[in-house]
C-alpha cells in the first residue's frame, strides 16, 4: 500500500506529495497505520529512515479535528536545538496545508497559540517556569532520538515532563538504540506501547 491506501486526508495527503515522496518509507508503512489507531509506540530508527515523517503524518490527522485553542496539542522533544529547528522547518513543510501552527519553544513564538511545539527538554522545562507555560492541552508527544535525549543529560527533565503532561494522550518514541534505560523509561511514561522496528 502507499500513502493513498492509509486513510489520510486530503491536506496531510497533499503535504506529502508536495514533499514529492511516491511511496511510505518501510518505517513509515509499519508505524503510521499503529499511530493512526491510537496505540502508544516504540520504534528502533534512526536518523535518514523517515521517522519524522512517520510521526508527524499521523500527528497532522490525529490535530486537524480543530478544538478551542487551549494551549499547545502535540509536543515534540528533540536533543539538540538544532534538531528542533530542523524539526520545525520541516514539520511546516510537511503540514503546509493543515493549518496548524508549529513554533519553537522560544518566548516569542509561544504567544501565538501554536498547536504543535517542538524543543529541547531543558528548553521546555525553562520556559514552564519562567513563562508557566501549561501542558493541559497536549494530547500528542514524541519523544524523538530518545538515545540521544538521555545522552544530552535530560533525564531529570525527561521524568518532569512526563509528570506534567495529561495522561490521556499518545505518546511516541523513536530511538536507534534500545539501552534498559530508554527501555525503563518507555514503560513508564508510555501506556502499553507497541514495538516498531525495522
Ligand atoms: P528522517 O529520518 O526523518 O531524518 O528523514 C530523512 C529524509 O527522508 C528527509 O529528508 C525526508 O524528507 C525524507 N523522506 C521521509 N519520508 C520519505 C518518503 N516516503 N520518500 C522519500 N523521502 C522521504
Amino acid at each position: 500500500g502507499g500513502f493513498q491506501s492509509m486513510g489520510l486526508s486530503y491536506p496531510v495527503y497533499k503535504g506529502i506529495m508536495k514533499k514529492g515522496y511516491k511511496v511510505p518509507a518501510p518505517i513509515q508503512r509499519k508505524t503510521i497505520p499503529v499511530i493512526l489507531d491510537g496505540k502508544d509506540v516504540v520504534a528502533m530508527a534512526r536518523t535518514g529512515s523517515g521517522k519524522t515523517a512517520a510521526c508527524l503524518i499521523p500527528m497532522f490527522e490525529k490535530l486537524k479535528a480543530l478544538q478551542a485553542q487551549t494551549g499547545a496539542r502535540a509536543l515534540v522533544l528533540t536533543p539538540t536545538r538544532e534538531l528542533a529547528l530542523q524539526t520545525m522547518k520541516f514539520t511546516k513543510e510537511l503540514g503546509k496545508f493543515t493549518g496548524l501552527k508549529t513554533a519553537l519553544i522560544l518566548d516569542s513564538a509561544l504567544h501565538e497559540n501554536p498547536d504543535i511545539i517542538i524543543g529541547t527538554p531543558g528548553r521546555l522545562m525553562h520556559v514552564i517556569k519562567e513563562m508557566n507555560l501549561k501542558l493541559q492541552a497536549v494530547e500528542y508527544v514524541v519523544f524523538d532520538e530518545a538515545d540521544r535525549l538521555f545522552e544530552m543529560g535530560f533525564a531529570e527533565q525527561l521524568q518532569e515532563i512526563i509528570r506534567r503532561l495529561p495522561d490521556a494522550r499518545q505518546t511516541l518514541l523513536f530511538s536507534a538504540t534500545l539501552p534498559k534505560m530508554i527501555v525503563d523509561f518507555a514503560r513508564a511514561g508510555l501506556t502499553e506501547p507497541v514495538l516498531i522496528r525495522l
